[in-house]
């Protein structure tokens, strides 16, 4: 066979079999998650109470194939109870688009994310850090973050969320918090969140820093970016200026 006949097979075998692994890993993750959801309440239970059994000690196999085994499943069992806490916090939302986006949560919630955003002060920024701005357009009533999917996304200030949904116009999965402060009404509002990522709900109280969810491309977007709006007594107002202007 000539270099020029394995190259051209390779190339006619390689692209679709890269599209089909791609499809078969979407197709993997929900046959497994699946299978966590069936086990997903013994699982927890079993994982909850014993943190030491993540330790290598903590392992009664003894052989290279039995600990590389109990390392395996204690990666199932966590990501079993991320999916189930996933399921938990949107078990209120009405969507009906669950199930997919639960099989798709698995990925990005992710229990090592931190639950506190490093800066201080009243308004603290969203992201901890970001690439670069996106670019502006007519209509467009935000600031786009373009950052990496699953970056934890932390409330601008004190507040109480007033919307968090996975079917957001245009927002996807989005979540906008109510805040006051130093007597002014503002809103904050952050879209194309990943699946299954929102830790808040509607009517929870949360503190400046606290993680709301986590950075996807849900909605209308082309590209992992957050989408931050900031209104002011109703009133739109450039979000990035207003950081700017008050984060601390
Ligand atoms: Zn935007």
């Amino acid at each position: 066979m000539t270099v020029a006949a394995v190259a051209g097979m390779v190339a006619t075998v390689a692209i679709p079999a890269f599209a089909a692994a791609d499809r078969g890993d979407v197709a993997e993750a929900q046959t497994l998650q699946q299978a966590s959801a069936d086990d997903a309440q013994s699982l927890v239970v079993a994982s909850e109470g014993s943190p030491a059994t993540l330790e290598r000690g903590g392992y009664s196999a003894t052989t290279p194939e039995e600990i590389k085994a109990a390392k395996a499943k204690e990666a199932a069992e966590k990501a079993a109870k991320a999916a189930l806490a996933a399921r938990l916090a949107s078990a209120s939302s009405s969507s009906s688009s669950s199930s997919s986006s639960s099989a798709r949560s698995s990925s990005s919630f992710s229990n090592s994310v931190p639950l506190v955003s490093p800066g201080s002060g009243t308004v603290r920024r969203p992201l901890a850090h970001f690439n670069n701005f996106g670019t502006p357009y007519a209509g467009h009533k935000g600031t786009d973050y373009m950052v990496g999917r699953g970056e934890p996304i932390y409330a601008v200030a004190d507040g109480t969320v007033v919307a968090s949904s996975e079917s957001g116009p245009g927002w996807g999965v989005y979540v906008k918090i109510a805040h006051n402060i130093g007597g002014v009404r503002v809103t904050s509002l952050y879209a194309h969140m990943d699946w299954g990522t929102r830790r808040v709900q509607v009517g929870d109280t949360v503190s400046v820093g606290q993680l709301i969810g986590q950075v996807g491309d849900t909605g209308r977007a082309f590209g992992t970016h957050l989408h931050l709006e900031i209104r002011i007594n109703n009133g739109y107002t450039n979000a990035e200026s207003w950081l700017q202007a008050n984060a601390g």
